[in-house]
């Protein structure tokens, strides 16, 4: 049984202040249910929200990382850094950080290593654009990002690996994959792991859909057989839908 994961991606918004206000709209709640529920914040205020989100089940996450271990990289932060704070899981290779940021599968890759060996659990997103599912490319996509991000990747270390599908067409854009289409591609990314891995990985590995995902559609989607959760962007922002997320 795959336990059932709803991460908020705060992206660029939330003062400290505002952060601490919105984990005491969810921790309450987040203590009843038996999801996992996820805050993953901007560096800024992580410290905050950890001190905030102590004694409850809210788990907290980054957004990013670097691959070095430190050094002279003007703005970047390392895994140590992330763990020495207390965060737990880290988004990797959002799309929005492939398409402004030039993040590549290799570079993905990098961090995913990387945040292996420190013990943070990546939350790896993969997912095509609005071109590349016109051209019927959606597959050809999501297996090219999940094997590149995958690299060197032991079975071991998929336990701690999440994957967020998140089609970039239905990023903040109030546009949702229907239930079945995000299910059809989750589960022939579970394909692609087992043959990569074998049949005990791809049934144990947490498969997430991201894409305007809220309130209204969030029991639907996680009523499909390959859904084990979501990556929630704007609707997590306000604590009340995101409450009503994890609760599906
Ligand atoms: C995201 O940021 O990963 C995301 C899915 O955003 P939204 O829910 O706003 O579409």
């Amino acid at each position: 049984m795959r336990k059932p994961i709803i991460a908020g991606n705060w992206k660029m918004h939330k003062t400290i202040e505002e952060a601490i206000e919105l984990v005491k709209g969810i921790k309450e709640e987040a203590n009843k249910t038996d999801v996992e529920v996820v805050a993953c914040c901007p560096f800024t205020v992580l410290s905050e929200v950890k001190r905030t989100i102590t004694g409850s089940r809210v788990k907290l996450g980054a957004q990013n990382l670097h691959w070095e271990e430190e050094g002279a990289y003007t703005g970047e932060i390392s895994a140590t850094m992330l763990r020495n704070i207390g965060v737990e899981y880290v988004i990797i290779g959002h799309s929005e950080r492939r398409q402004y940021f030039h993040e590549t599968d290799d570079t993905v890759n990098k961090k995913v290593l990387k945040a292996i060996e420190k013990e943070l659990k990546p939350i790896m997103c993969v997912g095509e654009t609005l071109e590349e599912r016109e051209g019927d490319k959606t597959f050809e996509v999501v297996k090219t990002q999940t094997l590149g991000g995958l690299k060197d990747v032991s079975a071991a270390a998929m336990k701690d690996i999440v994957i967020a599908y998140e089609p970039v067409w239905a990023i903040g854009t109030g546009k949702t994959a229907s239930s079945e289409d995000a299910n059809k591609v989750i589960s022939y990314i579970r394909e692609v792991i087992k043959e990569k891995y074998d049949d005990t990985v791809s049934e144990m590995v947490r498969i997430q859909y991201g894409g305007s995902v809220k309130a209204a559609n969030a029991s639907e989607i996680m009523a499909e057989s390959d859904i084990d959760g979501a990556l929630v962007g704007g609707a997590s922002l306000d604590a009340g839908s995101f409450v009503e997320i994890f609760n599906f």
